[in-house]
């Protein structure tokens, strides 16, 4: 790694991004942006990219929209943030507020996952898959659909104001603003209704939180994925940062083979320089001129790369046209790398990657890790119990001595329904043998145990007063339990909780 971090030569590069030459300072630590006019290119990867962008963009549009139908009085979105209600829907999946450690534990699952994809092919997230990537590689198809190319988009921006750079402009602009608008609409149908949430927001009638949320999301993605772009990778992620603890010399990252390629030179310098046996690089610029964060890949790897593997593409077309094999720049690891520089490999030795690069020691460790913990999160959230009882024992007063010297302890009894389903639940007392309960909602004579309805997806809230004879009481303190039982119905199994309470009476 540090050989291929070293690798430092002259370069094309764009200033600040990458490595310096040996000996040289900054002059000065802040860098203007180079304007990046990256140079539409075909290929494997390109083609990969784009499916990876079609299927990120038509699951975040198209989720909002799939219905799932819940029952009577329940949310049909498949997926849905309720923040009114305090839920968390996905597909069957239902979350309560004090089951967000699922949601911790998927946060959990994404962070291995990250660091099983980075130990593998190193920033391949930040190359395909993350949200900045995809929607500025969105924002640049628009550059060039309406602008052309790079050339003609260098041309454009410095021609000076005339009526067709203020029509192609505008247009750009027009269109960037229509799909931060579609992107931030559709983030807020995450967290209500979406058909009923687009009529009221269409009609003035949504309330000001989706209008703010829409107008601040919009500029956002209309900022960051329209201007800012490689800036947000390079100056703002800490994922960069990270990274470098996760690769090591195994990890597939996209390498110039300097080996093969050095000394470069063009045509002209191949004649001028007879006398100099040339690398089969021919510096074209073209893996530069592709590259969406303007780097020179040719200077080793950088902090700016995000391993999107274009330069790949654009070099093996230069390549293929120069007849000379593919693969001058290609995924590869320091290992493999050296060994080539080192001349334990030879040039023709030259490979691409196959499935032993990528599944070793390491990343079986962390798929392992990872299918552990989703298989444990999975098991826990099909199992898990769909019913609660909360109890808080009144504090003011503690007891009540009533006429007939009985003692009343009162109580706010909590149940939670957690099926989407309505049940009937049994409440009753275990322990406590002189106490009975009575519960102020039903109207009812005091008993030892009550059924309550609680409709589906609900948490009803009792009021129950329980009473003893302090005589038949061993102390003045003593401890029982409310026992919930959910009575099975066709659609739901039985269940069963326990709740520990105190019943409190004048000392002994
Ligand atoms: S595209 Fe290939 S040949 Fe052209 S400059 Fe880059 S590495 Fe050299
Ligand atoms: S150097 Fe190559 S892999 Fe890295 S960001 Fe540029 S084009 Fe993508």
């Amino acid at each position: 790694m540090v050989e291929v971090l070293n690798t430092v030569k002259k370069s094309k590069a764009r200033p600040g991004v990458g490595a310096l030459p040996e000996g040289e300072r900054p002059q000065s630590l802040y860098a203007a942006r180079t304007k990046i006019f990256p140079k539409a290119v075909k290929g494997f990867y390109r083609t990969l990219k784009t499916r990876f962008a079609w299927v990120a963009l038509l699951i975040y549009f198209g989720l909002p929209w799939i219905r799932w139908d819940r029952g009577p009085g329940l949310p049909d979105q498949a997926v849905l943030v309720d923040l009114q209600h305090r839920r968390f829907y996905f597909f069957t999946i239902e979350i309560w507020p004090q089951e967000f450690y699922y949601v911790a534990g998927l946060l959990i699952l994404a962070g291995i996952g990250l660091f099983v994809v980075t130990s593998m092919f190193g920033r391949a997230w930040c190359g395909y898959g993350c949200w900045q990537t995809v929607w500025t590689d969105w924002f640049m198809w628009v550059d060039r659909k309406i602008e052309g190319d790079r050339n003609a988009q260098q041309k454009l921006d410095n021609m000076p104001w005339n009526f067709e750079k203020i029509r192609k402009r505008g247009l750009k602009y027009l269109i960037y603003t229509l799909i931060a608008f579609a992107t931030a609409l559709t983030f807020i149908l995450y967290f209500a209704d979406a058909p009923s949430l687009v009529y009221w927001f269409f009609t003035g009638q949504a309330p000001f939180v989706a209008y703010s949320t829409v107008a601040i999301m919009g500029f956002i993605t209309w900022l960051f994925a329209g201007f800012m772009r490689e800036q947000v990778c390079i100056y703002m992620c800490p994922w960069p940062r990270i990274q470098g603890a996760m690769v090591d010399e195994d990890t597939l990252i996209v390498t110039y083979n300097d080996w093969r390629g050095e000394p470069r030179g063009t045509r002209g310098d191949r004649k001028r320089h007879k006398e100099i046996r040339h690398g089969d690089c021919i510096d074209c610029g073209l893996c530069v001129a592709v590259c969406p964060t303007g780097i020179d890949i040719r200077d080793g790897q950088q902090l700016a790369c995000i391993t999107c593997a274009l330069c790949i593409d654009a070099c093996n077309g230069v390549m293929q046209k120069i007849g000379k094999p593919e693969g001058l720049i290609s995924y590869s690891n320091v290992k493999t790398y050296n060994a080539h520089v080192t001349g334990q490999l030879k040039p023709e030795d030259q490979k691409s990657f196959g499935w032993r690069d990528v599944i070793r020691p390491r990343t079986i460790v962390y798929l392992l890790f990872w299918l552990a913990i989703g298989t444990a999160m999975f098991l826990h959230l099909t199992l898990r119990e769909r019913l609660q009882i909360n109890v808080v024992h009144d504090r003011n007063p503690i007891y009540t001595t009533l006429s007939n010297g009985e003692v009343r302890n009162g109580y706010t009894v909590r149940l939670l329904n957690m099926q989407l389903k309505p049940r009937v639940f049994r409440i009753s007392m275990e322990g406590l043998e002189a106490g009975r309960m009575r519960i102020l909602e039903l109207n009812r004579p005091a008993a030892r145990s009550f059924e309550v309805e609680v409709p589906a997806n609900k948490a009803k809230t009792l009021k129950v007063y329980v009473t003893a004879d302090p005589a038949r009481l061993k102390a003045g303190r003593v401890e029982f339990r409310f026992r919930i039982d959910a009575l099975a119905t066709d659609s739901t199994p039985a269940e069963t909780a326990y709740k520990r309470a105190v019943f409190e009476a004048p000392g002994k």
